[in-house]
């Protein structure tokens, strides 16, 4: 049974690590509960360095994303629905699958923090969202773990972003820029490693634990 101490002291926690993320103080405050004030005089004693700028704000974002970033969204979004398969609160899940994300692709990231929080609002039905309008889907065609609108009916590679980016990659040089270099005489093993990266992403569970 946990005091109002121990929850006191894990929203902390909570702050101070999605600050470190790059979360912004409406961020924090959602996931967190702490009075936005707080979270600023405690996190961010410069005001010159609190995250600014229109926060990320529409859950049609990711349909209409490009193909780099929805590869992005999806490994943020299965690995979140995991962690919270596995009893884990939304706060954690949400830090720990960005983390992951993290550090499985290139900085900086593509996605940050605020979209991370979006999408797995949508992913719940929480904090932005009052109804779940994301779902993750099972590909038939690659096996990896993708986004998808709620109500979605899987296809073979239809909807599946890592099947398209598959697909293209041979021929998209803006894609390939996106990926970490590597000789072009590897272009099998790159394409595999990509699909290999959603799947390292959801069998990890135990590897990603906070760094800090
Ligand atoms: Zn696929």
């Amino acid at each position: 049974m946990s005091t109002r101490g121990d929850r006191h002291l894990l929203a902390m926690q909570q702050a101070k690590q999605l600050s470190e993320l790059g979360a912004r103080l409406k961020t924090i405050h959602v996931v967190t509960g702490m009075p936005p004030r707080q979270v600023q005089s405690l996190f961010f004693p410069d005001a010159r360095t609190i995250p600014r700028g229109r926060a990320p704000d529409s859950p049609e974002w990711y349909h209409s994303a490009n193909l780099i970033l929805r590869t992005d969204a999806c490994l943020i979004g299965a690995k979140y629905r995991q962690l919270r398969g596995q009893g884990l609160s939304a706060a954690e899940s949400l830090i720990l699958a960005y983390r992951a994300y993290q550090s499985a692709t290139q900085m900086p990231s593509r996605i940050s923090l605020d979209r991370a929080f979006n999408l797995v609002s949508y992913i719940d039905g929480i904090w932005l969202a009052r109804a779940p309008t994301l779902t993750i889907l099972v590909c038939p065609e690659c096996g990896c773990e993708f986004l998808a609108a709620v109500g979605t009916v899987v296809r073979t590679g239809e909807a599946c972003p890592f099947c398209k980016l598959l697909a293209r990659f041979h021929i998209d040089h803006r894609l390939q820029a996106s990926y970490p270099p590597r000789p072009a005489i590897d272009m099998t093993e790159r394409q595999l490693g990509m699909v290999a990266l959603s799947h390292v992403l959801s069998l990890d569970s135990t590897g990603d634990s906070p760094q800090k």
